[in-house]
Formats: C-alpha cells, sequence, structure tokens
C-alpha cells in the first residue's frame, strides 16, 4: 500500500496498483486463492466509508448462516478442524498436517464438507486415526463439544462425515429419477420426502394470485411429532443470534445512509429480518430495486435459490459495493452514442434501426464478499428474482469490474500469455490494455450489439431455431469488434490510443482459433453457443484472409501460434461478416445460418485440440479461483469520534478465517 505524506503530518493513502499484490495468495488442491482491490474507497466522504463498514459487518455476521445451511454438521466440523489448526502441539511440519491443512482449506472455501462448484463432498488425504489423534492431542474446551459429549464421541459422529464417500455424497442432487430432497446433504430440509415438500408447498399457492411471496424461501422445512413444520429465518427463530447481529449493525448503518430511499431500504430489510414476513421481503426488494441514486448499495439477505433442489429456499449472502463512476460513464458515452454507432455500422440499410436506443450498465465496485458470494464469487448481478417484481418494478444489473480486474490480472501472471502469444509484442499490449478493452468489448456487446438491427416486416424471430443464439451473440461480438477498431472509440476517450484495440482483436483471434479448445473434452466438438460463435468469427476472418495473409498460424518448436499480419484488413473483415450475419438474422435465413455455424463454429481441428490440451495442461493453472477480502478498520479520535475508515490488502487467507471463525461466529454449533 502506497501513502502519500500530506502537510501537518496528515496520510492520504492511494489504492495500490493490481501489480502490487502477491499473486496467488494461496494455492491448495484445484483452488487459488486471489485478492481483489477496491479503487476509489479512500475517495468516499466520511459517511459513506462509515455506511460501506457497518454494512461489510453485517456480511460477515452471516457466514455461519451459510456453513449450516450447507450441512448441518458443517459448523460442527470447522469448529473442530480449527481449534486443532490452532492449538495442535505436535509435528506441524508433518506431511499428515499438510494434508490436514489442506483439508481445513478446502472447507473453508466450500463453506462446508462440498466441493463449492462440482458440490461433491471431498475426502481427506489424511486417515481417520491420524484425525481421531490430532483432536485427542489437545485440551477438550478448545473442541465444540455438545452437551455430556465426550471427545471420543465426537470423534465418532464426525469420522463418517469426514471419510465415508457414501455420508452425504453431494450438498445439491439434481440427478432426477430419486427423492431430491433424501439425497441432498444441505439442511434446508430435514426428515421430509420430496412428494411431502411439493404438497406442503403445492397446498400454499394460488394460481390466480398476481404478486405470490417467495413460498419456502427464509425457512428450513421439518417434520415434528409427524406435522410439517417451516422453522422460520428470523429473530426469535432460526440463526435468531446471527440474524439480531446482522439487524445490530444495519440499525448502524441506518444512521448514516445517503438519503431517505436508501433509509426506506434498510429499515424494510430490518422489518424482514425481525417478522420472517416474506410479504416484508417483498416489500424491502421493492424499494431496493427502486433504488438508483445512492452511491453505496448493498445485498444482504436470503437471496439465490440454487442450492435447493427444487429451487425455493435461499441461502443466505451479502455483498456491499459502490457505484464505479468511471467504468459507468463508459457506459453511458456509449449509450448516448447508440445512433452514431447504428448508422455507421457496415450493415444493409434496410436491417438498421431508425431510432436506436442504448441500454447503459451500471458498474460497481465491491467492497466485501461474503456469505454465497465468498470466497468464490460472481461476476455480475441481476436481482430480484421474484418474476412479478421484476416484471412491475424492474430489476438491477450490474457487473462487478474489481472483480473481473483481478481475474484479468491473475490470468496475465500465470504463464498463458507467455505460452501461447506469439510475441512480446502481443504480451505487452496485453499487459497494457487487456483488462480495458476486455471490459470495453463486453460494454459494447451488451449496450449496443444486442439491441442494433432490425427484423424485416413478417420474420419469424425464431426463425433461426437451434442455430438463434449463436448467431446472436455472434452478431453481438462482431459489433463490438467492428467498432473497436474505429477512431470514433478515441475520439469518445474509450480507449486511450490507437493501437490499444489490437489487445482485443489479437485475444479473440487467438481464443477463437485455439486456446478456448483447452475447455474441451478431448474427441467433442463445440457445443456452447458463445464459444461456437467465437470459433465461428475467427475462423470465418482467419479463411477469407488467407490470401492476403491477414492472420497466420504458424509454427514455432513445433508448438503453433496465431500471428496477425493486417488488423486493419482484419477490421474490415468483422465488418463484412457482421454485414452477412444480420442479413441472416434480419431475413430469417436458416439455411444461411446453419452453413454458417455448421462450417465454421463447430468442427474441432483433432491434432490442434490435442496440442492445445498438452500445453494447457504443462502450466498447471488452478481450475478454480477464489478471493481473500480486504479489512476495514475504523479510526477515532480520542474524543472517540469516528474520523476515517481505513482500508488494507495484507491478510491472509489462513488468518482472515481464523479471524472471521473468532469476530463473526455467533451460532451454536448445531441450530
Ligand atoms: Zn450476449
Amino acid at each position: 500500500m502506497t501513502s502519500i505524506l500530506l502537510g501537518g503530518g496528515a496520510v492520504r493513502a492511494t489504492t495500490p496498483k493490481m501489480e502490487d499484490f502477491k499473486y496467488p495468495v494461496d494455492r491448495f488442491a484445484d483452488m487459488e486463492i486471489l485478492r481483489y482491490r477496491v479503487p476509489d474507497f479512500e475517495a468516499l466522504s466520511l459517511k459513506q466509508k462509515e455506511l460501506v463498514y457497518y454494512l461489510s459487518q453485517a456480511a460477515l455476521e452471516g457466514r455461519d448462516i451459510f456453513y449450516d445451511q450447507n450441512n448441518k454438521y458443517n459448523l460442527c466440523v470447522r469448529r473442530t478442524l480449527e481449534a486443532v489448526y490452532r492449538n495442535y502441539l505436535g509435528d506441524r511440519n508433518s506431511t499428515d498436517f499438510g494434508h490436514f491443512t489442506t483439508y481445513l482449506k478446502r472447507v473453508w472455501m466450500g463453506n462446508g464438507i462440498h466441493h463449492h462448484y462440482s458440490e461433491d463432498k471431498f475426502i481427506p488425504d489424511f486417515s481417520s486415526s491420524y484425525f481421531a489423534q490430532v483432536v485427542k492431542s489437545i485440551d477438550p474446551s478448545d473442541l465444540p463439544l455438545s452437551k455430556g459429549e465426550s471427545v471420543d464421541q465426537l470423534i465418532a459422529r464426525l469420522t463418517p462425515i469426514l471419510f465415508d464417500p457414501k455420508v452425504y455424497p453431494k450438498r445439491t442432487n439434481q440427478v432426477q429419477g430419486v427423492d431430491l430432497i433424501m439425497t441432498s446433504a444441505n439442511n434446508y430440509y430435514e426428515g421430509v420426502t420430496q412428494p411431502e415438500v411439493e404438497a406442503f408447498y403445492g397446498k400454499m399457492k394460488n394460481p390466480d394470485d398476481k404478486e405470490p411471496v417467495s413460498y419456502g424461501l427464509n425457512s428450513k422445512l421439518v417434520k415434528e411429532n409427524g406435522r410439517l413444520v417451516e422453522k422460520t429465518y428470523k429473530i426469535g427463530g432460526l440463526y435468531s443470534p446471527a440474524i439480531t447481529r446482522i439487524v445490530g449493525w444495519l440499525e448502524k448503518a441506518s444512521t448514516v445512509a445517503e438519503n431517505d430511499k436508501q433509509l426506506v431500504v434498510i429499515h424494510s430489510l430490518i422489518d424482514f429480518y425481525r417478522s420472517g414476513d416474506l410479504k416484508k421481503y417483498d416489500e424491502y426488494s421493492i424499494h431496493w430495486v427502486e433504488d438508483l441514486h445512492s452511491l453505496v448499495d448493498f445485498v444482504n439477505g436470503f437471496t439465490e435459490t440454487y442450492g435447493d433442489p427444487l429451487g425455493m429456499k435461499a441461502s443466505w449472502e451479502s455483498i456491499v459495493n459502490f457505484k464505479n463512476i468511471e467504468a459507468t460513464k463508459r457506459t453511458e458515452i456509449i449509450s448516448a452514442n447508440a445512433q452514431w454507432f447504428e448508422d455507421h455500422s457496415p450493415v444493409d440499410s434496410r436491417f438498421k434501426k431508425e431510432t436506436v436506443k442504448g441500454v447503459s450498465a451500471k458498474v460497481i465496485t465491491v467492497a466485501i464478499l461474503a456469505g454465497d458470494c465468498y470466497p468464490a464469487t460472481p461476476i455480475g448481478i441481476n436481482l430480484p428474482n421474484s418474476n412479478w417484481i421484476r416484471h412491475e418494478h424492474g430489476s438491477k444489473s450490474v457487473t462487478i469490474e474489481n472483480i473481473t480486474e483481478a481475474y484479468d490480472q491473475a490470468s496475465l501472471g500465470n504463464g498463458f500469455v507467455e505460452e501461447f502469444m506469439w510475441s512480446k509484442t502481443e504480451i505487452k499490449r496485453a499487459r497494457d490494455f487487456a483488462s480495458l478493452t476486455n471490459n470495453l468489448h463486453t460494454d459494447l456487446h451488451e449496450c449496443l450489439g444486442h439491441g442494433s438491427g432490425k427484423l424485416l416486416p413478417g420474420v419469424d424471430p425464431d426463425a433461426l431455431k437451434a442455430y438463434g443464439s449463436t448467431i446472436e451473440e455472434a452478431r453481438a461480438d462482431l459489433f463490438g469488434l467492428y467498432y473497436m477498431g474505429d477512431p470514433k472509440i478515441v475520439e469518445l476517450g474509450l480507449l486511450p490510443d490507437k493501437e490499444a484495440f489490437k489487445a482485443e482483436y489479437y485475444s479473440y483471434i487467438m481464443n477463437g482459433l485455439m486456446t478456448q479448445l483447452t475447455r474441451i473434452q478431448p474427441g467433442k466438438n463445440i457445443e456452447e453457443a458463445h464459444m461456437r460463435n467465437r470459433q465461428l468469427i475467427a475462423s470465418w476472418v482467419y479463411e477469407k484472409g488467407k490470401a492476403d495473409k491477414v492472420i497466420e498460424m504458424v509454427k514455432r518448436d513445433n508448438k503453433t501460434y496465431v500471428m496477425i499480419n493486417n488488423y486493419e484488413k482484419l477490421r474490415i473483415l468483422f465488418g463484412k461478416l457482421l454485414a452477412e450475419i444480420q442479413r441472416i438474422k434480419s431475413t430469417g435465413d436458416f439455411q444461411g445460418g446453419k452453413t454458417l455455424v455448421e462450417t465454421y463454429g463447430v468442427k474441432v481441428d483433432q491434432p490442434l485440440h490435442n496440442e492445445m490440451l498438452e500445453r494447457y495442461k504443462k502450466l498447471n493453472l488452478a481450475p478454480y479461483r477464489g478471493f481473500v477480502n480486504p479489512v476495514y478498520t475504523m479510526v477515532k479520535n480520542n474524543k472517540g469520534e469516528i474520523t476515517d475508515v481505513t482500508i488494507s490488502y495484507t491478510e491472509g487467507y489462513i488468518e482472515q478465517h481464523l479471524r472471521y471463525s473468532k469476530d463473526y461466529s455467533v451460532l451454536p454449533t448445531f441450530n
């Protein structure tokens, strides 16, 4: 972290550069842990910093809820492992202790005993006897023993949970044909069958209700004395100690709300946490979606339902963020010039829109990740989930640019570009511009590409059938690619110079012709629409530019590389393909679309595919990534008044989790 010393000894911090961070923060199993930075946190007002601080505290307080939702033994497992990790006095350099530490890191990553992505239970690389030995070696008062439970009983209870692959094999089972509730290891239901759950909620739903609440969202369904009972997550209900703390911080946050609308948002969320009433949740969601003018914003609550095989129960999550004003300005500039882009596009004028409106996307900077958004996180959010609220009141859709920045930077530092890019020129361009051009291409794709052009009268929007989404994605990508190389982009201040667009052109073509094949299983063809579209574009321009050697595939030391010799001609080819794709779309030319996709987008060159897989494997990259959060500290003067909130980026993965378990862990081991 760099600091600038001001007159009078005051220190003003500035956001560190991505390159200043050690990469990765940690690496274990199939994971690498990254750090993200929070640009412009220092530029917030004191009140806004305080708001971020209180909301961050409210976010961290929910951590144990998510562990318990994932499996009823997760808190017991985590607390036992952490007690050993903190207190074990035996050989901490042994192979077994190394395996033990890796397993604990995986439990933190999965918020429990299952993999965060595959949802399969992972099995330790140490033995159950080693587990018993280390647990017995520490002071029993450090262990999460239930009332009257002995250490041996605790070990006996946890051994199958950790070591038996048949016990709780899958967190959320989606494989049809069995009872999805009984075969899922998560803790949204207990002692009930899928038909019982379906009957229970089926009775509640009224098909004539135009504004249905999200039934079952915030409760666990259990059987008590033969009857089904919902145990609601609320103050005085299930998870009360953690929710009480969350509400305490939300109350503090309400004292520094930016405006009345935001105050209503916070108050309505508190009402919901107090009552557990799903009508109140809808009221909160409506206020939240209407709050468009606050700089600071947040998600805090039972939100996404992917963890419930029936899609009703929501996992707890939180994100605190503030608007990235610079990046949002970028999308506003693009939108404001939407008509210019439409008028100047290389497509036939019959297929252009007379009046076009760009969409301006909000870009945010995330300040804390928690619950189901931590350590693995989404790069965008689109909420609320309730269909009628989306329809009546709209939704908020945001992209999280400081997270995509961290991903981009990590990819530049892991040897990938050195392995696959042709020369130092392309690598340097990628380092200088790739993050910027990647974001700009996404903006052009989303804000303009999909909204451009029109169908001729009478053309069926579904005429392209199974080829429709590949053609549509290609159209949006090409619109972006074509304009990235236009001088207008530099003129509008969207790129710093005329060379920058080449970073996007090169990485797009390299990916489409070669490196995306690393994500395809050996012997398979390309099925996914985005991947088909990328290969379609790259191989079409490669073939059409062959006579002029616009792009060449060259060998060096028996490795294949992409060389781009003429970026101006490449841009013209992008324009030609855009015109053809728009014609196919506008006229509903099914045969034309089919031929393009099947000729260029589907088939995989087997020898090249094998080469890509081999070269990629040698890089030994981690398939999954998670994050550590920055640390916020409140600064007070000797009168006890808050004078600042500082941010630091030094906490490691282990330290962070141990601290969270100490400071934000008020739930009982079993709930
Ligand atoms: Zn798209």
